[in-house]
This record gives structure tokens, sequence and C-alpha cells, in this order.
């Protein structure tokens, strides 16, 4: 799909495309274009964060009201195009696409003047604490218990696959603070300091070899009630509302088709055995354009989507529609590159994969990262609800089924 941009527009996507060629500095670059899980190195994220919070844009969906560049939806939807053209690395979401959306809608006054500012500048690093051990597609039946003790809730339980658990300071999670009635009603929305006593964080290292996400362990863990989001036994409510922007809103499919791209060329350069290159097999370049077609079609959801964001203030549940298949597309493309650069897909070379490092790889250095790639991309099913979730929701909230 073409969009005839206006003059106004091109101007701004001119400005941001020269701000990004200017601003990111090497090494950050290259941690972004190194990153094979959700988040690059922690260092390099940080680093630019800071860069991006003194130019104005670490929030791009921001209302202005509280420090974004109140840009309407067509200057995000280009300003996230040009982000992931540029490699830039991803800001974190669980503060700015997460937890900020979540308070906007549902924070009292003093917790949005306390803490927006603190995402915003990227002063605090959060991370979110839904799933349980016995708790994730079900996540209704979390079982983390918050006991009510004068202003305080006691927190004793467990979180797992908490992403960035070990940088964060502070978590959002949902605690368990009633068994009356339906599951649902018998949940809280809390925040928390990860400093505070008696939470433990284990590392779970994953396939790809990075460690990524952890289990979090809670002993008697107290936390003030003015910390709670919503009312007690409400923070369903708050979960599901800030799962909406975890699914929807972005431009996914820009970063998709770079990587898209850098297959294509593998693909033309490299030569097999005959002479010929593996783009001119009928079967992979048929699989390389299917995949362009579908890309495509990621890119008309984005736009329904950030269209019914900008009608509603929320991207609805339509936002599973685009979780479910920017992520197939995205393992697929990823599966891609493992065929593109065949017996090179075997090294297992994670030190060399390390922005700045001296070592040499073996293959070409962009194609090391593709393996520990296509394994974090599996994930890609299960994170932010499982594809079989999306589409019950699908069935359910959409099609009315
Ligand atoms: C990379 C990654 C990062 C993550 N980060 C976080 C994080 O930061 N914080 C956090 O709280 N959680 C996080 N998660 C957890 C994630 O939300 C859960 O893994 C997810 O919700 C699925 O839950 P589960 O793993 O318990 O699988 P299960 O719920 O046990 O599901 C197992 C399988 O059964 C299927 N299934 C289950 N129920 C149904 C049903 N009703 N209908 C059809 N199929 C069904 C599922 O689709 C899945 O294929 C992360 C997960 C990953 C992979």
């Amino acid at each position: 799909m073409h969009i005839e941009l206006s003059r106004e527009l091109q101007n701004f996507q001119q400005e941001v495309r020269a701000f990004l060629a200017d601003a990111i500095p090497a090494e950050i670059r290259e941690a972004g274009r190194l990153c094979t899980t959700i988040i690059a190195e922690h260092e390099a994220t940080q680093a630019w964060h800071k860069i991006m919070y003194r130019q104005g844009w670490a929030a791009p969906n921001w209302p202005e009201e509280y420090g974004g560049p109140g840009w309407d939806v067509m200057r995000r939807y280009i300003f996230a195009q040009e982000y992931a053209r540029a490699g830039a690395p991803r800001l974190p979401p669980q503060g700015l696409a997460m937890v900020a959306p979540a308070l906007m809608g549902h924070g009292s006054d003093e917790q949005k003047a306390f803490y927006l500012p603190r995402i915003l500048s990227g002063e605090d690093v959060w991370c979110q604490g839904y799933s349980e051990p016995g708790a994730g597609s079900d996540l209704a039946s979390l079982q983390c218990r918050a006991v009510s003790d004068g202003d305080d809730y006691v927190i004793n339980g467990s979180k797992i696959w908490t992403t960035s658990a070990h940088h964060a300071d502070r978590m959002f999670c949902l605690v368990r603070t009633s068994t009356d009635g339906k599951p649902q009603a018998g949940i809280t929305f809390l925040l928390l300091e990860m400093g505070i006593p008696g939470i433990t964080v284990e590392p779970i290292h994953i396939l790809g070899g990075d460690h990524e996400f952890n289990q979090v362990h809670f002993s008697d863990v107290r936390v003030p009630k003015s910390n709670r989001v919503g009312a007690e036994n409400d923070g369903w409510t708050v979960a599901k509302y800030l799962l909406e922007f975890e699914r929807g809103g972005g431009a996914r499919a820009v970063g998709h088709r770079t990587r898209l791209n850098q297959i294509r060329a593998l693909a033309a350069e490299r030569r097999q055995s005959d002479g010929t290159c593996l783009l001119q097999e009928a079967d992979f370049a048929r699989e390389l354009s299917a995949l362009e077609i579908e890309l495509t079609t990621v890119e008309f959801t984005e736009q329904r989507t950030m269209a019914e964001i900008a009608k509603r203030g929320s991207p609805g549940a339509a936002s599973s529609m685009l979780k479910t298949r920017a992520t197939e597309v995205q393992m697929a493309v990823s599966e891609l590159g493992m065929r593109a650069i065949a017996y090179y897909a075997a090294p297992h070379q994670p030190e060399e994969r390390l922005a700045g490092t001296n070592l040499q790889p073996i293959g070409q250095r962009d194609e090391m990262s593709l393996t520990a790639r296509y394994l974090n991309d599996r994930a890609g099913s299960i994170y932010g609800g499982s594809n079989e979730i999306q589409r019950n929701i699908m069935a359910k909230l959409v099609l009315g089924m």
C-alpha cells in the first residue's frame, strides 16, 4: 500500500529521518541491529532513551499534557516507521507503552504526577507481573496473594516470565485480594518498587542463550495501599485496558520488511555449489514474495489499529488481530532467514553478538544473529497472550460468536 503524504507530513517525515540519521551513536545502532530479543542491550537502550527524551520524542503516543509530542495518528505512524527503518533500538514498552496508558486511563492524579515524568525520562524501568507458574492464558486464575494489613498490602507468591525484572526499578502487577465470586472479581492492580525487602529475582535463560526474563518471588512484601491503581478487586478492568495497548499500536511491519530485505540480499549474494544463488530457486523466491504480500496486509492492519486509537483512545479488541498476524509473519520471516544462511545457522556465537566486540564471527556479521532471533521469535505466538487466546478474543468480541 502506498499512502500519498501531504507536503506537511512529508516535511515531518524528513525531519524525523534526518534526526535519526544523525542522532543514533554507532554503538547504539549496532546494539539495535544485533538485538535478537524484544529489547536490545540494557545500557545501550537506556542511553538511547535519554537521547530520545532530550529530543522530546521518547513517548510518541503520549498526549501533550503528559509530556508527549501530541502528534496525530498519521505522525505517530510515520515516526514509528522511520524509527524502525533507522534501526533504532526499541525503548522498553513496559513503562512507556503499557503502565503509562493504564495510569493515564485509571491512575489517580498523584500517581500520574509522580510516575509519568519518571517513565518519560527513563528514570524508572518497569516490568510486568501478570503471569504466574499456574496462570498464563487463564490469567484470572492467578494466586499471588495480597492481604490487607493497615495501610499496606502484604504480598506472597510468585510471578514468572517477567521480562527485564533484573533491570527493573518498578513492577506493575496483578494480585489476588479476594476469592469470593468470579476469579476476575478478586484481582487488584498494584505498583511496587523492585528493591523493597522480600523480593527475589531468579533468572530464566532462554533457548537462544539470552537472559531476557525471570521468575520473581514475593515473601511478605509490604506495599502501601496508595500504590493501588483503581479500586480493590477491580484490577481486571485496568489489566485488560493495559493489554490492549500491549497488543495493538506501533509499526512492526517495517522492521520485518527491513529484515526480509536483508534476507533477500543474502540470498542473492551467497553462491551455491552449482554457482547459482538461492534467490534463483523458484520455491524460495515464491516464499519471499508471499511474505512481502503478507507484510503489506500487516501494514494495513496497523493503520486500521492506529485509526481505531484516534477514534476511541484505545485500540480495542481488534488489536488481537494485529498481534496475531504481526507475530505470525515475524516468525515466518525469521524462518526464511534460517533457510537463507543454511549451515551458517548452526554456530552458537553469543559473545560475537555483543555490540562493540572484536571477536570474529563464523560467517558474516549480519548472519550470526539470525539463529538466536529465529529461536526467540518462536515466543511471538506466546507473549502478550498466546495467538490461540487472541483468536478466542476475536471470535467473541469482534465477531460476536
Ligand atoms: C518472551 C516472553 C516474554 C514474556 N514476558 C512476560 C512479562 O513480562 N510479564 C508477564 O506477566 N508475562 C510474560 N510472558 C508470559 C506470557 O504472557 C504467557 O506465556 C502467555 O500468556 C501464555 O501463558 P502460559 O505460558 O502459561 O501458557 P498456557 O496458558 O499454559 O498455554 C499453553 C498452550 O495452550 C493454549 N491454550 C491455553 N488456553 C487455551 C484456550 N482457552 N483456548 C485455546 N488454546 C489455549 C495456549 O495458546 C498455548 O499454546 C512472556 C512470555 C514470553 C514467551
